[in-house]
């Protein structure tokens, strides 16, 4: 199996586009799972319109305290690392959004105070498109547990592909970790602009951090633009491959086409970077 995550340091650079032609492509070479982690905006759907075969709530455990039972000395205030439980004189409060689910209070509480609740976070749908499985997180609306929720659906597949694709969520903090931390191979999809370079930048100083093989994809490259060649020059990054800035290929990204099931061209780019990616693989 072989496990290929596309990330960029923000939204707008075209990591769908990479992503959904990816998975197209390697669906023609083995089964292939496309997992859409960027869970508060999950895109991938749009361009695999099938129908959803399963969809099911993802919940978290969130503690429960027992007013009645509790005897405010505040064990699990000292035990809990993520100041989700503060117990005062009189009350105990839980703050959902710090809690991390641990367990720790409901195992150290001496009284026995403290029960497991539960919260929904999330869906994950699953969908069919012939030999590409479609797995998409979809986080609830104010919820911020989104690595919890990457986590739950890059495990949710009982059965295994032979190329998992992942689609991470914009930017570089937690949830990019979570969704890129155990990959064979990160694309890091960039545009030839100094917001995109900025943000590679940024990206690259978090994917060295988890010592992951990678490489860089220009996308809207433009001829006589070097910003993102010099950058990765001077940093011995490759560039795996460039997708030129095209009127016709953005119209037809943008009406929900796959593009590399409409240029010939296009295909044959994304199968030379699937290709490179093989051979890049540790
Ligand atoms: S550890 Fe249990 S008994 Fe102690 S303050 Fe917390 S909830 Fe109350
Ligand atoms: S479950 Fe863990 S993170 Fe949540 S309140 Fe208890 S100790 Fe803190």
């Amino acid at each position: 199996m072989m496990k290929i995550a596309v990330a960029s340091g923000k939204g707008g650079t075209g990591k769908t586009f990479i992503s959904t032609n990816l998975a197209y492509i390697a669906a023609d070479q083995g089964s292939v799972h496309l997992f859409d982690l960027d869970v508060e905006e999950p895109n991938a759907h749009l361009f695999f319109p099938e129908r959803v075969r399963d969809s099911r709530a993802v919940r978290r455990m969130i503690p429960i305290v027992n007013a009645e039972i509790c005897d405010h000395k505040g064990i699990c205030t000292q035990v809990c690392e993520y100041h989700a439980i503060i117990s005062l004189a009189t009350t105990t409060m839980v703050f959902p959004e710090l809690c991390h689910s641990c367990y720790g209070c409901l195992e150290l509480c001496p009284t026995r105070a403290i029960s497991e609740g539960f919260k929904e976070i999330g869906k994950i749908h699953r969908s069919d498109t012939g030999g590409l499985h479609l797995i998409t997180g979809e986080l609830k609306v104010g919820e911020s547990a989104a690595p919890s929720l990457i986590s739950e659906t890059k495990t949710s597949v009982p059965q295994e592909a032979q190329i998992n694709i992942y689609d991470a969520p914009p930017g570089t903090s937690c949830p990019v970790i979570e969704a890129v931390k155990d990959m064979d191979y990160i694309i890091l999809v960039t545009e030839p602009t100094p917001f995109g370079l900025h943000d590679l930048d940024l990206m690259v100083q978090t994917i060295n951090q988890i010592d992951r093989p990678y490489g860089v994809v220009v996308n809207k490259s433009q001829a006589g633009n070097n910003l993102i060649e010099s950058y990765c020059t001077e940093h011995g990054i490759e560039i795996i491959a460039r997708f030129a800035q095209d009127i016709n290929i953005a119209r037809a990204y943008a009406q929900g086409k796959i593009v590399s099931a409409v240029f010939p061209e296009i295909r044959t780019r994304f199968e030379t970077l699937l290709q490179r990616i093989r051979e890049r693989m540790i």
